[in-house]
């Protein structure tokens, strides 16, 4: 896994990684769950298919959790309470109106100190708290390509320690 850092458009530190198959996004799950903090709101954007709920699965493992995880994608919410980190794993996909959101009583997850990550969050704006943190993945050749984004100043410190911890 090679990590790239570069100077983003408005002075912020973007992080770009290249995942060539699905073990190393797994794995960049595990070292960004080392990152994480509680209250933190991650953003998981890209299409179908992109890696949003592997690297979900990565990030759940490397916080202790040894369960399964299933997509939400029905669900709406699954809860992970015997993570290292209490965590909540949204999909949104399904909502036709973000409406939604409101209507599922969804918004009380992110007053908490739970780590909030969430599929598909364009589709339950303009009610979803702001992110920390954005993470993007793209398909790139027969791999994948993982950007991440700080918006807060909880969310840099958190992409920082991801930084440092992909050094080792
Ligand atoms: P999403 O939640 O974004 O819709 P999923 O994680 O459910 O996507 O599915 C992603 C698919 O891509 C899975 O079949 C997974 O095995 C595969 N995959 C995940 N990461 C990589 C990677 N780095 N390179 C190639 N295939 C990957
Ligand atoms: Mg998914």
């Amino acid at each position: 896994m090679v990590l790239h850092v570069h100077s983003g458009h408005d002075n912020r530190r973007d992080k770009s990684v290249h995942l060539p198959d699905e073990l190393s996004t797994l794995d960049c799950g595990e070292i960004l769950a080392q990152s994480l903090a509680p209250g933190l709101i991650v953003y998981l954007k890209g299409d179908l298919g992109a890696g949003k709920t592997t690297l979900t699965r990565g990030i759940l493992r490397g916080l202790g959790h040894a369960g399964k995880v299933k997509s939400p994608t029905y669900t709406l919410v699954e809860p992970y309470p015997d993570a290292r980190i209490a965590t909540y794993h949204f999909d949104f996909y399904r909502f036709s109106t973000p409406e939604e959101f409101l209507e599922a009583g969804l918004d009380e997850y992110f007053q908490g100190a739970g780590c909030c990550l969430v599929e598909w969050p364009d589709k339950a704006q303009p009610y979803l708290p702001p992110a920390d943190m954005e993470i993007s993945l793209y398909v790139s050749g027969a791999g994948r390509q993982l950007n991440i984004q700080a918006h807060s100043k909880e969310g840099e410190a958190c992409a920082n320690r991801f930084a440092a911890h992909q050094a080792d």
